[in-house]
């Protein structure tokens, strides 16, 4: 039976070690998974760089698993007919059974969400519309899952539809509505296989074999593929995903989320912690311990931080991409050098590589190669040299040395998690990587007890937003510096709770708009567009005129909506912690003040919050004012992902008389 369990505490508590367990497992985790194109054309001799590079590590001990991406044999010219041979057995029986390699790792094998989703050929089902094709693959979770099944995976992904940054807003909500849908398609397959669409013989034998796996407890293990390009996106995403999994009354267990569409943000390191922030926040508390977190495509340099956070397995394929530009990394620098410039960064071509990594098959004690002889081999025309060997096999060699050189950084970092020093490791790399400071700077914008932890440890080069001269001022530059995403937004240092403070305005509430209803701040600005509002206003639309809109910014209290386009509203970037106990006072009193000059104007004062920090100032407020009603009444848990919940959204719908007939059940 496949589970994740986690094999200890960490005495600091940062990073964690797990267990994987799948059929071919465990992994232990942190673990990193390279990508290895398993199908390499029509035979298995097909495939060049990277059927070596399989044949090479397939059978490595010291390897915690492989990531094969499902449509990845698209690129090698295979046919719908060599495809329903390569599917007749798995690609670890067939290495077997040629004599080629024990593959005794693990594999993960991803949906093909990426490849589908650019593709003419795959559309929807027939019975969807679309028209039929050769391959008998369609952009459906059922002809995913029969391909995950052939191929054997022992780790699955769910079927996706990756997000590029530019989409339009519309179109990304769509795409995860349809991933969220398509999550839970997978899962009722697994939960009964029968009910898996069939078109073909060959179908209902992929059907078998997936029962016959379940009834032997070799059912794969499932991550849910999960996306958003901000924090509040992506905890949007996972609790209509939870809420969804509870309105279909599903007992298939899910081992993990993954997080796709990272690889365009990869460079932002702000960005990319703040995602990883809000997928591991989302996560109901309860269910942290079992549910594991991977990233796809993320990692390198960066795998100590995302481990910091909580990220339990990464895969890459860069160890490749970078040997088919006849690159080396250079251990400890994270430089990739082209080996035609090798001379300028080693004193003797014909000495050993810069490499002491023991499994390395380059350059370790098995390398029979100089740098010197191994630019030659590459450079080598025609294709065969030294002892009939092809070129493609020194591209595989160096595939695996890059990959040797990532998965060292793997090992150390779950060594430092295992001496409980992973936090000490972290900070000694973020003083000699730029990228690395502004990933830990960032993690502290939401993580404020990580903050108070470098400061307790004297780090002051490492704590976001010094200078202290006043609190307020650290407020102000506490998250400063970012550029936004989405609009090239520029977020300010310089704003404190003076800059904005609508009890100092000639400010008059809208005549009409009888029923104040407060919500909390977003990080997205203007608040109307971020994803926490919109799905509130949306939902209430039928109610809209009589409302009047006033959030609660963390920075400055009450906001009404005709001020959020205000200059200072616009350019912070700052989240109530509990650390603040200041700024919530200051908050909370705003609030107060509001209501008591203008609160007898409205009818019915209502507050929808479900973070801690702002139920807790607005609930505060509320009574010492002595109205209004706080919503949800009783949400399951004091967290973001409450916000979404249908069931609370219900609630303030029905406080606001509009008709929710068949809101909760899905429409
Ligand atoms: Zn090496």
């Amino acid at each position: 039976m496949a589970r994740f369990t986690l094999k200890e505490d960490t005495p600091e508590g940062y990073g964690r070690l797990g267990e994987l367990e799948v059929p071919h497992g465990p992994i232990e985790t942190p673990a990193l998974l390279p990508v290895i194109n398993l199908i390499g054309g029509s035979t298995l001799d097909s495939g060049s760089g990277w059927r070596y590079f399989r044949d090479n590590i397939v059978d490595e001990d010291h390897l915690q698993g492989i990531m094969f991406q499902a449509m990845s044999f698209l690129d090698y010219g295979v046919t719908p007919n060599t495809l329903s041979q390569w599917r007749e057995e798995t690609v670890r029986e067939k290495l077997q059974a040629d004599g080629r390699a024990q593959m005794d790792t693990p594999v993960f094998i991803d949906s093909g969400g990426f490849s589908l989703m650019n593709s003419e050929t795959f559309g929807p089902p027939p019975e969807e519309g679309g028209p039929e094709n050769e391959w008998d693959l369609y952009t459906d979770p059922d002809s995913i899952l029969k391909l995950q099944t052939d191929f054997g995976g022992d780790l699955i992904a769910t079927l996706d539809f990756p997000i590029p940054p530019d989409l339009k807003e519309e179109e990304k909500t769509e795409r995860m509505e349809r991933s969220i849908e398509s999550a839970i398609r997978c899962l009722k397959l697994l939960e009964d296989p029968d009910e898996i669409k069939t078109s073909s013989k060959a179908d209902r034998r992929s059907i078998e074999l997936l029962k016959q796996r379940k009834e032997e407890g070799e059912e794969p293990a499932v991550f849910v593929a999960i996306h958003g390009h901000d924090y509040e996106t992506i905890n949007w995403y996972v609790g209509s995903f939870l809420d969804r999994l509870a309105q279909e009354n599903i007992s298939q267990p899910i081992q993990g989320f993954a997080i796709g569409s990272l690889v365009p943000l990869r460079s932002k390191t702000e960005v990319l912690v703040d995602i990883i922030q809000g997928a591991k926040d989302a996560i109901p508390a309860d269910r942290r311990d079992d549910l594991a977190l991977h990233v796809f495509g993320v990692g390198g340099k960066l795998a100590s931080l995302l481990a910091l956070l909580g990220v339990d397995s990464f895969d890459c394929s860069s160890h490749m991409q970078a040997a088919r530009f006849k690159k080396y990394l250079i251990p400890n620098s994270w430089e990739h050098v082209n080996l035609d410039d090798f001379d300028t960064h080693i004193e003797d071509l014909d000495g050993g590589f810069p490499c002491n990594i023991e499994s390395c098959t380059l350059c370790g004690p098995e390398g029979d190669l100089t740098p010197r002889e191994l630019i030659e081999e590459l450079n080598r025309d025609p294709t065969y040299g030294r002892d009939g060997r092809t070129k493609a096999k020194y591209y595989g060699e160096l595939a695996r040395h890059n990959f040797e050189v990532y998965n060292s950084e793997m090992r150390r970092v779950r060594e430092a998690i295992e001496s409980g020093s992973l936090l000490e490791y972290v900070m000694e790399f973020a003083r000699r990587d730029e990228d690395l400071k502004t990933g830990l700077e960032y993690v502290q914008y939401r993580n404020s007890a990580l903050k108070s932890e470098l400061e307790r440890r004297e780090a002051y080069d490492l704590v976001a937003g010094l200078n202290i001269e006043t609190d307020q001022s650290r407020l102000a530059e506490f998250g400063g510096g970012v550029e936004d995403l989405s609009d090239n937004r520029k977020i300010s240092l310089k704003y404190s709770p003076n800059d904005f403070n609508i009890l100092r305005q000639n400010y008059e509430p809208p005549a009409g708009e009888n029923i104040l209803l407060f919500l909390p701040c977003s990080q997205q600005k203007p608040y109307a567009d971020s994803r926490t509002h919109s799905v509130i206003l949306d939902r209430i639309q039928p109610a809209r005129d009589r409302v009047h809109k006033i959030t609660i910014s963390g920075m400055y209290g009450p906001v009404p909506e005709s001020k959020e386009r205000d200059q200072a509203i616009l350019e912070y970037n700052y989240v109530l912690a509990e650390e603040d106990k200041q700024q919530i006072e200051l908050v909370t009193d705003r609030t107060v003040e509001y209501l008591e000059r203008y609160g007898d104007r409205y009818d019915k004062i209502i507050a929808y919050a479900t973070s801690k920090n702002y139920r807790q100032v607005l609930k505060n407020a509320l009574e010492r004012y002595g109205d209004g009603i706080l919503l949800p009444h009783d949400p399951e848990a004091q967290r973001l992902t409450e916000h979404f919940r249908r069931e609370n959204i219900k609630e303030l719908m029905e406080e606001l008389q509009v008709d929710t007939t068949g809101f909760v059940e899905g429409e």
